[in-house]
Parts: structure tokens; sequence; C-alpha cells
């Protein structure tokens, strides 16, 4: 073949691959323009996936009648002059791409009306042939109209997916820039139904109630500046976090724009989870929606065709950004988003006289809970209220009464936290105190914990731990860490062998091992304590940064609220 110039009906299918992979990209790009037209009204609507059709109105500044033809045209735009512009961009928009490559494969509508002028305007585009504009009476703004998707372009076609997962794909995108634009009204219409609206009111934690519903909107635990010390120069954090307690099985709810626009990182997905370390179970995910804004100068967004990710000039730098703002959140999150409790009501009239709650105060010696001087309690800073205990249930549960109501403590997962921040405190101050054996102790190991042992020793003794291997099957214990003095070792060191062969729940195996080891040392369910010794677990408690989990990211303590009483006993 003979080298030809392409036509321009193939150059701009070819382009229009680049910019418009799916349905959702188009929405992506509608969107955009709407936003950067300073519209304070977006309504959407799709059918079948998109594929069928999309439309997107707003109210925002409107096309002169005269520009109609040229706004569709390649690289015509109305936001960039001059490539150097790029470092002072304040619009989405700067390539003049969008509007002539949807037009290549679609049948596009435009219809609009600056609101300065007494008249709009509509062209129409089919697959890529323009008509001439006509005049039309239209109220003030902007709506596209993309119908017949890729129709023109049968191998795309082929791969999109369901009607169903693109519209999967629309809602959330949608409703990711309706949470990160809290001024701006959106609608999302699919098939005919509402799918979310938000009230444009201006306010993050309204918005995200509107576009990902009331449970989100709730747990939301909205980001505030950090103090000038913490702060990072050049970077600013906005936004919300969720409550550890409000969770998911994915990462399609953590979700970041950088100077107004959704863009997706990995590493500052990592920088986020990261703060919520040992605060949720393994494979469990936060949601968030971080705002960055950062000077347009030291972030490159003409780096992917659909503007999906950006180049930071220093991204460690953002990251630390993100994960100061998550973790001032996380620690100062309010009481309240602890799981609550529900009594069950018993009809008056009924047998009232069931069995007690049980109140245990019997005292058992050799404990394994030591205690605890060397860290007095910072009062104002602790993370849980200053706590009565009253006494256990179930030789498992600790009742203490708080500013707010009743606490339940679950004195396993208690107990675990405060040995898993111990050991993490004496990693960091490189300090393990260990207890020598007199006479060394032989613990035989099944196949199994051979593996694992063979592929922890250096973790092992990091903390604390003197161990070799002895004979075939065996290991000799020399020394074990102090704070597991007292614990059968025999067994425990089994049971921790036997949780990191499943894996490990920690994010290094280094945190695996203090996981584990922080829960088998630890006291356990359906053992009795005494109010002192309970007393003792829970001033530890209030001394850890994170008192609401244990280091597998299972709850410490259930509330009660002094309202839910009162409800309950129909008092309010
Ligand atoms: P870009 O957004 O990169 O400029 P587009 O192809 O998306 O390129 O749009 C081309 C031009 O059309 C924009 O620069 C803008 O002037 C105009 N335009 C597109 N959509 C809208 C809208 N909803 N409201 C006002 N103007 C719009
Ligand atoms: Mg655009």
């Amino acid at each position: 073949m003979t080298i030809q110039l392409l036509t321009n009906d193939t150059i701009g299918k070819i382009a229009a691959g680049e910019v418009v992979e799916r349905p959702a990209s188009v929405v992506k790009e509608l969107l955009e323009n709407a936003l950067d037209a300073a519209a304070t009204a977006i309504a959407i609507e799709i059918a079948a996936g998109g594929m069928e059709r999309i439309e997107v109105s707003d109210n925002g500044k409107g096309i002169p009648f005269n520009e109609l033809s040229v706004a569709i045209q390649r690289h015509a735009t109305s936001k960039l002059l001059r490539f150097e512009d790029l470092d002072d961009l304040t619009t989405l928009g700067f390539r003049g791409e969008a509007l002539p490559s949807i037009a290549a494969v679609s049948l596009l509508t435009l219809r609009s009306r600056p609101l300065d002028q007494d008249h709009g305007g509509l062209l129409q585009v089919d697959f890529g042939q323009a008509a001439n504009a006509i005049s039309l009476g239209a109220s003030p703004g902007t709506t596209l109209t993309v119908e017949q998707l890729f129709s023109n372009v049968p191998a795309r076609r082929k791969f999109l997916r369901q009607a169903s997962t693109e519209s999967g794909a629309i809602n959330r995108m949608v409703a990711s820039y309706a949470a990160a634009y809290p001024a701006v009204r959106f609608t999302l219409t699919i098939d005919g139904r509402r799918s979310f609206t938000t009230d444009g009111a201006g306010d993050l934690v309204g918005a995200a109630t509107g576009a990902w519903g009331p449970d989100v909107g709730a747990a939301a635990l909205v980001l505030e500046p950090l103090e000038p010390s913490a702060a990072v120069p050049g970077v600013s954090v906005e936004g919300w976090i969720g409550a550890p307690t409000l969770n998911r099985s994915h990462r399609q709810h953590l979700v970041f724009f950088v100077n107004g626009r959704l863009i997706q990182n990995r590493a500052l997905a990592y920088a986020l989870e990261e703060a919520y370390h040992s605060l949720l179970m393994v494979g469990r995910h936060p949601l968030a929606l971080i705002k960055i804004d950062i000077d347009p100068a030291s972030v490159d967004v003409n780096v992917h065709p659909t503007k999906a990710e950006v180049k930071f000039a220093d991204e460690r730098l953002v990251c630390r950004a993100v994960s100061r703002a998550a973790h001032a959140a996380l620690t100062q999150a309010p009481r309240d988003d602890l799981p609550r409790v529900g009594f069950r009501a018993i009809p008056s009239g009924s047998d009232v006289r069931q069995a007690p709650m049980q109140i245990e105060t019997r005292t058992f010696a050799n404990h394994p809970i030591a205690t605890d001087e060397s860290t007095p309690a910072q009062p104002g800073k602790s993370a849980l209220p200053a706590l009565r205990v009253l006494g256990q249930v179930g030789a498992s549960y600790i009742i203490a009464e708080g500013p707010d109501g009743l606490y339940l403590i679950d004195q396993h997962a208690a107990h675990e936290r405060v040995m898993y921040e111990k050991i993490l405190a004496s990693l960091s101050a490189g300090i393990v105190e260990k207890q020598p054996y007199l006479d060394p102790l032989v613990i035989e190991l099944g196949v199994e914990e051979r593996v694992v042992f063979d592929k922890s020793g250096d973790e092992l003794s990091i903390v604390g731990f003197e161990i070799e291997g002895f004979g075939e099957g065996s290991v000799v214990v020399r020394a074990i860490p102090a704070m597991m003095a007292g614990v059968d070792i025999r067994e425990r060191l089994s049971l921790i062998l036997k949780e990191l062969s499943e894996g490990g729940a920690g994010d290094s195996w280094l945190d695996s091992v203090a996981i584990s080891a922080a829960c088998h040392t630890s006291i356990r369910a359906n053992q009795a304590l005494s109010l002192p010794e309970m007393r003792e677990l829970v001033a530890q408690l209030e001394r850890t940064a994170f008192p609401r989990a244990c280091g597998h990211g299972r709850p410490t303590m259930l509330l009660m609220s002094q309202t839910d009483l009162e409800k309950q006993f129909s008092r309010r």
C-alpha cells in the first residue's frame, strides 16, 4: 500500500477511540464541560447504559450561536491559548477534543443559549457530519444529547459491557462529582428512574448524603485544616473520610480529586488506607472523598488520554498531606461512630423475670494484665472518655459507664489492642524486653508450623523471642518477650504460628507477627477478672492511640447511649 493521508472521517474515529472509551467517559466529558461553564445545576439522563442515549443539561454560561459549529471542531477550545497556560489552568477541559470525538461516533445534538442572548441555537452532527446551526427558543444553558453511541464503530460496540455495568460505572462517576462539587445541584436519571439528586447547598456532608446515601453522610468525618506545624506547604486537602465502622470489600468509594478533577492514583489510595491501619479488618476498605488542591504548575494533567491520571512533581509530599489529614480525622473521630447495641423492649405484661445479667466480680490471680505506670494517661488527649468499670458479663465483657452511656468492652480485643500498641512502641523505641529461660524450652512443631517458623525467624526475634531450630521438627526457646511472661508459651507459640500460616493480618510480615503475638498474649474470653484487673485494663485501653479496634480490626467496644436507654424505657 502506498503512503497516504487518512481521511478526516478515519482520523476522527481513531482520535475518538482515545478520548471516549465507553459511555461513562462521554458523560464525564460533558459533565466537566458543564462545570467549566460554571453551571450550578446539572441534570444527567441515560438510557441503556448510555449506549442508546445520554443527555446532559446545565444552566451554565452557554455557547454563542456563531460558535456552535466551532465547538465541535477538533482542537477548538475556549479554555487554553498557549501550551504554557497549562501551568495556571483552572478549567477541567483544555484540549478541545471531547465534542469532536463524541460527534464522530454518535448522533450529537447541541442546544445552547447564553444568558445574555434572547435566543438559542441548535446544531446536529450525524456521525461527524454537521448540519447548519438553526436558531431556537431555549432557556439559558446548554443541553447535549448523544444517541446511538459507537454504532458506526462495531469493534468498540462489541467490547462494551452490559448496559447495567455501564449504568453502574456512570452512577459511580457522577456520584463522585456530585459529592466533590456540593455547590452544584446534580440529578442523575437512569432509564427513566431517578438515581440520586444532591441539593447544591454547598455542604460536603449534605452532598455525600445525596450522592451516596444517608449512612455514608452519617459516617463522614470531615477533614479539618491541619495545624500549621503539621500542614504540608503548597498542598491543601479537603473532604471527608468514612468512620471505620463504614467499610467496603472494594475501593470504588475511595475517591480523589486533584484541582477539581477526578483522578486515580494508587499511591494516594495507599496513603489513605494506611491511616486506617488496624482499624479495618483485612480485605475491607474505607470510603473517602478527598479534594486536593495544589499549584497547577506542580502537577501535569496532560499525561493520560482521558485525563484519569495525573503526574505530581512530588508525589510523596501529596501522600503525606493526605495521610496526615486522615490521621487527624481518625484520632478526633467522635465517639458515636461506635456500633450501637439495641435493647429489645420487653412488652409490658409479659414475664420479665428472666435470667438476670450476671455480674462477675470474682478475683483470679495470675492474670497477664501487668500494671503499667510507664505511660501515664494524658488528660484531654485520650480518644476515650474516662470510664467507670461496673462489672463483667459472661466472663468475657466488661461493663463500664461513661459520660455518654453504657459501654460493653470485649476484654480480649481490648487487651489485644493494648498489647499490640506496646509491641509497636517497643519496636519503635528499639528496646524490646526479654525474659530468658533458665531451662530452655523445647517445643515440637508440626510441618506447617515449622515452615512458618523458618520464614519468621527474624521477625520473631525482633519482637523478643530467642528461638532456634532444634533437630528435625522441634525448636528450642531460650527467651520470650517479657510481656508474655506467665502465659503457656508452648500453646501460644503454636497459635501464633498457626495464625501466621493462614496468611497474617498485618501490612508487613513484622506487623503480622506483632498482631499475632499481641493476640495470643492477651487475656481471653471466658476468663473472670477482678474489678482492679478490669480497671487496669480499661485504663490501659484509654491510653492507646486507637482504642476502638484490636490489631485485627475487630471492635473492642459497643456503646448504649443515654438516649438509647431513655428511648427504650419510654422516657422520651
Ligand atoms: P474543551 O473542554 O477541552 O475546551 P470540548 O470539546 O469539551 O473541549 O468543548 C469545546 C468547547 O465548547 C469548550 O471550550 C467550550 O467553549 C464549549 N462548550 C462545551 N460544552 C459546553 C457547555 N456545557 N457550556 C458552555 N460551553 C461549552
Ligand atoms: Mg471539555
